[in-house]
C-alpha cells in the first residue's frame, strides 16, 4: 500500500515539489490554507508521530530545519508562519504518511479555537 504521498515522493503523482533531498520531499498543499502552505515529508513511509523510532530522530530535526529554510526562500520567515503535524483522529489527519504542514504569508490567529 502506497500512501498518495509516496506517489508524489516517487514522481508518480504530479505536485508542486519545491524541494527535495535524500530524506525528505517537500510540496505545495492542494487545497492551501494560506499564501504558503506546504508539506514537508519524509520519503519513507511514516504513517503518524507515533510511528516515530527513537532512530528516526535525525530525519524529524530534519523535517524542521528544511521548513526553516522553505520559510526563507518563501519570503515568510520575519513575518512568521506556523509549524503543524496532525496526529490521528482528535488531530484530524487526513492523510497517513507523515507530513508537517509550513503555513504562513497572512495573519493565521489564535493556535486552536477554544470551545
Ligand atoms: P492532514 O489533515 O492529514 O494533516 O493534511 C493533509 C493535507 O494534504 C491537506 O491539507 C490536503 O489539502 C493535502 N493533500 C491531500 N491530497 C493531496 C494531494 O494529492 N496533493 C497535494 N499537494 N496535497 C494534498
Amino acid at each position: 500500500m502506497s500512501t498518495i504521498f509516496s506517489k508524489i515522493v516517487a514522481g508518480e503523482r504530479s505536485a508542486d515539489v519545491v524541494y527535495q533531498d535524500d530524506r525528505v520531499t517537500a510540496f505545495r498543499d492542494i487545497h492551501p490554507a494560506a499564501p504558503t502552505h506546504i508539506l514537508i515529508v519524509p520519503n519513507r513511509e511514516i504513517p503518524t508521530v507515533n510511528d516515530l523510532a527513537d532512530g528516526d530522530e535525525a530525519l524529524a530535526g530534519h523535517m524542521l530545519l528544511v521548513a526553516r529554510d522553505l520559510a526563507k526562500s518563501e519570503g515568510i520567515a520575519e513575518s512568521g508562519y506556523r509549524l503543524i503535524i496532525n496526529c490521528n483522529r482528535d488531530g484530524n489527519q487526513e492523510v497517513f504518511h507523515l507530513h508537517l504542514h509550513l503555513i504562513g504569508g497572512r495573519p493565521l490567529g489564535g493556535m486552536v479555537k477554544r470551545v
